[in-house]
């Protein structure tokens, strides 16, 4: 294992990819952040991390449901880095919505966006990966990979479903130095929280502060949301040499939800 990794972090522009970006900067590695937002803002985040940490810091906005645009954004980073060490695949979205009114497209976008991006990104780095004899492969699944919640059936799918890809990737890769493991979170407070609370307050027919108490917060025996740099912390370690016979799990960070 070299000292200096070359990253992709999907859905980096914000929350906990962007989390996870800074923490691999800070550590010397060379990242390709990718996701939505406006611009400008976002070569701001590219140019700060680059001259902050003097690492290579590089964007690409390829739109995580459109596998041509996958296809590119890891033929940039082979051809910018030389090779990918270190693929997250972060990219999400939630909806929260009773089955019945569940729209069609919502579903369509969880799956493409929550699963379907993990198999193309890992699909176009793993030869590379076994070739080299070594690659880390680090899936953000959820609590809801593990457990289920109602109204969000396409989430807990896709999240199930990623829980399931990392084993197998983990048994493809495992005598060649590459590992897949998946990262569970519980709560953390980023947009795609903040911007569920509404929903499933009307979901629930409870008021926006009652669901951060008792659905939120309620469900993390902590009774506090896990912090995106603890996630960041764990994926790190996932890199590590420490961390080479760890492979094929599934790592709870979620204050001990999915221990009750
Ligand atoms: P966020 O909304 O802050 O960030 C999501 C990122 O994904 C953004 O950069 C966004 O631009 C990007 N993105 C969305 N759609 C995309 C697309 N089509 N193509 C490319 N990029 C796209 O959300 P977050 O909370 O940081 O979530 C990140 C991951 O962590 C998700 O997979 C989410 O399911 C998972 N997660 C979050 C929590 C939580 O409580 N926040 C808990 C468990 C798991």
């Amino acid at each position: 294992m070299t000292n200096t990794l070359n990253a992709v972090v999907t859905g980096s522009t914000s929350g906990i990819g962007l989390g996870v970006a800074t923490a691999f900067a800070a550590e010397g590695w060379n990242v390709m952040l990718n996701g939505f937002g406006n611009a400008s803002e976002i070569e701001v985040l590219r140019a700060g991390l680059a001259e902050k940490y003097g690492v290579n810091v590089l964007y690409n906005g390829a739109d995580m449901t459109k596998p041509d645009e996958i296809h590119t954004l890891i033929e940039e980073a082979d051809a910018s880095f030389g090779l990918v060490d270190v693929l997250v695949n972060n990219a999400g979205i939630q909806h929260v919505s009773p089955i019945e009114d569940f729209p069609d497209e919502k579903w369509d976008a969880i799956i493409a966006i929550n699963l379907s991006s993990a198999f193309h990104t890992t699909k176009a780095v793993m030869a590379a990966m076994k070739q080299r004899g070594f690659g880390r492969i680090i899936n953000i699944a959820s609590a809801h990979g593990l457990i289920a919640s109602p109204f969000k059936s396409a989430y807990v799918a896709a999240k199930h479903g990623i829980v399931g890809f990392t084993k197998a990737i983990a048994l493809e890769g495992a005598e060649y130095g590459v590992t897949c493991n998946a990262i569970c979170p519980g709560y953390v407070k980023t947009p795609l929280v903040e911007k569920q609370i509404p929903d499933t307050a009307k979901a629930r027919g409870m008021s926006e502060q009652d669901v951060i108490e008792k659905v939120i917060l309620a469900a993390q025996p902590t009774k506090q949301f896990v912090t995106v740099e603890q996630i960041a912390a764990l994926a790190v370690f996932l890199c590590s040499e420490n961390a080479a016979q760890i492979t094929g799990a599934a790592h709870q960070i979620d204050g001990g939800w999915v221990a009750r």
